[in-house]
């Protein structure tokens, strides 16, 4: 069985308990878009593992994990990444770790050029600043360099001084800034080439071929459906597909191989950034949710802004990712309030937008039409079956399942593996 992860909503709904969960069934899990501007939090017993673009899976004994053409990779970040499992003796070898030599290279330039586009931004995107945006923008201008390009001198070399002469202008004449000297990237470079090169190899027909002998793959989605490139709340975005259509094209696996796609929710709602946020909450609560869902991102810190769950949001989630089954996170994050809202429709100008709206100013100024219901106020991490929920919290889940129009399958109430419900 084939799945892929996403995120419903604005990434963080907790993909990376329910993939940690997940990949213990299935023999590889690859990431298909994103960089290490994503982030996954995994707690196994006291340890906490803080993952940006290594699969969660490689925590798993006998597992492979790849990173897909579609990921787009800083090298030293990568390396970092994989010094930090060793120093805890998790094994990362060739053939747990496996890198595709079609993803894209993120270089030094492309981190200072997305803080100085930011800079120059009226609206503020909100970029974590790791060069992730201007990695794709290379690569959709086809001036990018991948993974099998450090590994061949004379190629870096060409590559590498055709971008340098056009950046170093834009550099100096757009912002004023210091050129870059090519000596010292192309040497460091060449370098994460040596250091990676065991992990480099053509992961499109690893998976694929592997996929014919019968072995399971788990596509792990990072960010989320808002945040993706084409249906996200644009330009508020990623630069990459985060939808189930983005694990064909980021690791060249077809849909028709893939047999499932399940979605995480998280029981509310955040996103980290700016950009439109119907349902957010006022600031009293936003800080209770906040602080008991500890919504601080993984990668950076950031606090999250919250809200109450917005049907409208995710009914429109399920159609585009084709969504068998949800996963409803975070659920104990809400155990103490009194009474909940779910966001049905939205209002603008006197019209109700039951469909999530294109028009940014409409999404913009939506006013949230809510539903109430009564909270349950009881702690519900203890509990391991549905039929053993609150009633008042099995009546917001299933309320949830009928808005959203896909079955609810996990149920999680804490941070720890253990803690979900599967129905
Ligand atoms: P991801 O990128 O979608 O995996 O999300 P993050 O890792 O940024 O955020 C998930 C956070 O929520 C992690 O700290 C998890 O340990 C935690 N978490 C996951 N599921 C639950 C849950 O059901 N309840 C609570 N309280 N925390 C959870």
């Amino acid at each position: 069985m084939n799945i892929v992860v996403v995120g419903a909503q604005w990434g963080d709904e907790g993909k990376g308990k329910l993939i940690d969960i997940l990949s213990k069934d299935s023999d590889i899990t690859v990431r298909y878009q994103g960089g290490n501007n994503a982030g996954h939090t995994v707690v196994v017993g006291k340890q906490v593992y803080v993952f940006h673009l290594i699969p969660s899976a490689i925590l798993h004994k006998g597992k492979t994990c790849v990173i897909g053409n579609g990921a787009v990779i800083d090298p030293k970040a990568l390396l970092d990444e994989i010094a930090g499992l060793k120093k805890r003796k998790i094994e990362v070898t060739s053939r747990k770790l496996k890198i595709s030599g079609l993803a894209h290279v993120v270089m030094p330039y492309h981190r200072i050029l997305d803080g100085l586009r930011e800079s120059k931004r009226k609206n503020k995107i909100g970029t974590t600043g790791r060069g992730i945006g201007p990695c794709y923008a290379d690569k959709v201008t086809r001036c990018g360099i991948r993974m099998v390009d450090l590994l061949n001198p004379r190629i870096l070399k060409e590559k590498l001084e055709d971008n340098l002469r056009e950046k170093n202008e834009i550099f100096s004449k757009v912002y004023g800034q210091h050129d870059f000297a090519f000596g010292d990237i192309y040497k460091e470079y060449l370098g994460y080439g040596q250091q990676l090169k065991a992990y480099v190899c053509d992961a499109a027909l690893f998976l694929n071929r592997e996929i014919d002998r019968k072995q399971s793959v788990l596509f792990e989605g990072a960010q989320g459906t808002f945040l993706d490139i084409d249906f996200g709340t644009y330009p508020f975005v990623t630069s990459s597909n985060s939808i189930v259509g983005g694990a064909s094209s980021g690791t060249g696996v077809p849909p028709t191989k893939i047999d499932k796609v399940i979605a995480c929710v998280k029981a509310y709602t955040t996103r980290v950034g700016e950009g439109p946020f119907p349902s957010e909450f006022a600031d009293r609560l936003k800080d209770e949710i906040r602080n008991k869902g500890q919504e601080f991102g993984a990668t950076t810190g950031r606090p999250r802004r919250c809200g109450w769950f917005d049907a409208v949001l995710v009914r429109y989630s399920v159609i585009l990712n084709g969504i068998s089954e949800l996963a409803v996170m975070k659920l104990d994050v809400l155990d103490d309030l009194p009474k909940l809202k779910i966001c049905t429709a939205y209002r603008h100008r006197g019209k109700i937008y039951k469909d999530f709206p294109m028009d940014f100013e409409v999404l913009n100024r939506a006013e949230p039409i809510y539903e109430e219901l009564d909270g349950w106020q009881t702690a519900t991490n203890g509990i391991r079956k549905f039929q053993a929920l609150p009633p008042n919290a099995r009546r917001y889940v299933d309320r949830v399942e009928e808005l959203v129009g896909a079955r609810i399958k996990y149920i999680s109430i804490g941070s720890k593996r253990d803690e979900i419900i599967v129905r």
